[in-house]
């Protein structure tokens, strides 16, 4: 098995006939586009990738990333360490008709002739697998909740100055109250 930092384009096909494995890390600084999602590119992202024939002469690339980023709250704009991981399994096709003629349970990716850029394909993966929104875990984000301005205008018009104490019912009880007052 191939260690070590791994080449951006790989000949798929040469690989796929001898079954390679590779094993081995990509600098975050690599990955251009994910680089817009996260708070720094330190670090490296580790990935396992086997080639492999499939049935119908398919070519497939099975394999596994993980990765430590830091990424920014979208609460408090502070960055906080999340770590990534991903399992997939892709057909390599060449183009789109291929790609339609896939079965619905494959997950195909329109790559060259014979070469594949594997960086590009496992930032895909990366850009898929971030939260669709960051934020720190309940508890450690730094960040205030702030009530919401229909909570504020409930609150002035129920004539409560505390939020928690606010019951959305109380002024059906004081309509009762007047109702039994007026009997
Ligand atoms: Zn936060």
């Amino acid at each position: 098995m191939f260690k070590g930092p791994l080449p951006a384009e790989v000949n798929y096909r040469k690989f796929a006939g001898n079954s390679t494995k590779l094993e081995g890390t990509v600098p975050v600084s690599a990955f251009g586009r994910l680089k817009e999602s996260i708070a720094n590119d330190k670090g490296e992202v580790q990935a396992k990738l086997e080639f492999r024939r499939g049935k119908k002469q398919k070519t497939l690339i099975i394999g596994h990333i993980s990765a430590n980023l830091e990424l920014v709250c979208q609460n408090c704009l502070e960055p906080f360490a999340t770590g990534l991981e991903s399992s997939f399994r892709w057909v390599l096709v060449v183009d789109e008709d291929a790609l339609i003629a896939l079965n619905s349970d494959d997950e195909g990716v329109i790559c060259g002739e014979d070469s594949v850029n594997i960086v590009d394909l496992l930032e895909d993966e990366l850009l898929v697998s971030l939260p669709m929104v960051a934020k720190h875990n309940e508890g450690e984000c730094s960040f205030v909740a702030q009530h919401t301005d229909d909570d504020a205008i409930a609150a002035a018009s129920s004539g409560e100055s505390d939020i928690d104490t606010y019951q959305p019912f109380a002024s059906l009880a004081e309509l009762k109250n007047q109702f039994d007052r007026s009997e």
